[in-house]
Formats: C-alpha cells, sequence, structure tokens
C-alpha cells in the first residue's frame, strides 16, 4: 500500500511518517530530506535545489519528478509519500509513474489544521542532523539540551524555518498545494490536526488507514 501525507508545512506529516515507519513497517519519501542530503553532499541537484528552497520557494517540478523517478526505481511498494506531490503537475506525474511499475496511490490522508498554530510550531522547531527526527524549542523538547534523544545527534534549526521564510512557504502551500485537496477527492480522508498530541493524532492515522 502506497500512501500520501497531505497538509501545510507544520501539520505533522514528518512526525507522524516516523512513526508509522517504525510501528507499522512504512518506507518513508519525504522529498524534503533528499533535497537536503543533496545539498549536505554537495550535489548539483542540491545546489540547484538550495537556491529555491533558502527563500521558501518550491523547487521546479521537472527536477523534482526526475528525482523521485530515480527513486522510484528502487523502491514503489509500502511507501509514505511525504511532501510529495506537492503540485497537481507532480500529482499528475507521479500517477504515470506508479502505473509504470505497477503500483497505485491507495490512500491520501489530509492533515486538517488550524493555520494559527504552524508559525509558532516551525519557528520552535529543531531537527537532528543525523536521524531527521524533529523536536520543539518549548512543546517537544529533548531529554538533553540540544540532542536527540534517539542517536545523540545535534539538534539544528533548518535554515528555512525562520519567519518571512515561513511565510512564503505557507503561501506557496495555499496557492500550489492546497488544490491537491480536490484533485484526490475520492482518495482522500481528513484527519483534524488540530489540538491533538503526537499520539492522538497518530490513533486517528491508524484509524483512516485501517492499519
Ligand atoms: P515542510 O513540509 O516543513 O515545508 P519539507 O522538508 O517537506 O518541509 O520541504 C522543505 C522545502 O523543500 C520546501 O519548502 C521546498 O523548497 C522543497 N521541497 C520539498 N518537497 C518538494 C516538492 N515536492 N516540490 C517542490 N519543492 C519541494
Amino acid at each position: 500500500m502506497n500512501i500520501i501525507l497531505l497538509g501545510a508545512p507544520g501539520s505533522g506529516k514528518g512526525t507522524q511518517s516516523e512513526l508509522l515507519c517504525e510501528k507499522k513497517g512504512f518506507i518513508q519519501l519525504s522529498t524534503g530530506d533528499l533535497f537536503r542530503n543533496n545539498i549536505a553532499n554537495n550535489t548539483a541537484l542540491g545546489m540547484e535545489a538550495q537556491t529555491f528552497m533558502n527563500q521558501g520557494l518550491y523547487v521546479p517540478d521537472e527536477i523534482t519528478n526526475k528525482m523521485v523517478e530515480a527513486y522510484l526505481e528502487q523502491t514503489h511498494d509500502n511507501l509514505i509519500f511525504d511532501g510529495y506531490p506537492r503540485t497537481v503537475d507532480q500529482s499528475v506525474e507521479l500517477d504515470k509513474m506508479l502505473s509504470n511499475l505497477g503500483q497505485t496511490i491507495d490512500k491520501v490522508i489530509y492533515f486538517e489544521i488550524d493555520n494559527s498554530v504552524l508559525m509558532e510550531r516551525l519557528t520552535g522547531r529543531l531537527i537532528c542532523q543525523i536521524c531527521k527526527r524533529s523536536y520543539h524549542k518549548v512543546n517537544r523538547k529533548p531529554l538533553k539540551e540540544g540532542v536527540c534523544d534517539f542517536d545523540g545527534g545535534d539538534l539544528i534549526t533548518r535554515p528555512d524555518d525562520q519567519e518571512d521564510k515561513i511565510k512564503t512557504r505557507l503561501e506557496v502551500y495555499n496557492t500550489q498545494t492546497a488544490p491537491l485537496i480536490d484533485f484526490y477527492q475520492a482518495k482522500l480522508t481528513k484527519v483534524d490536526a488540530t489540538n491533538k498530541s503526537v499520539e492522538q493524532l497518530y490513533e486517528l492515522l491508524v484509524e483512516a488507514l485501517n492499519q
């Protein structure tokens, strides 16, 4: 089964993907993480993506789709698509790529969330440099400041988690990604992600996925 997690930046997709991978054996395909790995390794793709990401803008579809296509050659089942597709063009392309591999998207989960909480979540977010797990400076602190509970990796603030960039990201999400809610209507289940703990949201998700 392949699923898409759809929702605004900060709505909890990444954290829930981690849990679904740990507990249900899914494999997370996060285009944001793939881009950041490319940046860390100084690849040509990373350099190209970085100029867009640092402004809070989407990386062009052609670049993003090619990266996903290369990934899908190796792995194309049991996937959680986290942060992809983000535009209608990407959705159309993903359908084609999967159908060429005899696969499909089975379910799309939309994280419905009150926009007012997103800014606080994103400006306080900390990410483990090694495992990419996320924490929050106030709401979800690690046991030891600055250090990941799981692997001892350094916790860092992502360069695009600054207020002006977050504003742009939320605008871009509303204009380019929100239309996917209609695009996937037939496969879509909404979960209410406002005022939910990580554990509560996970329960809703498992229910929505019939897992
Ligand atoms: P968030 O969901 O918090 O915005 P991500 O790690 O998913 O974080 O994405 C970070 C950035 O990476 C995006 O703002 C964008 O620049 C780029 N990116 C990730 N996925 C895509 C995509 N599918 N299409 C275009 N750009 C993307």
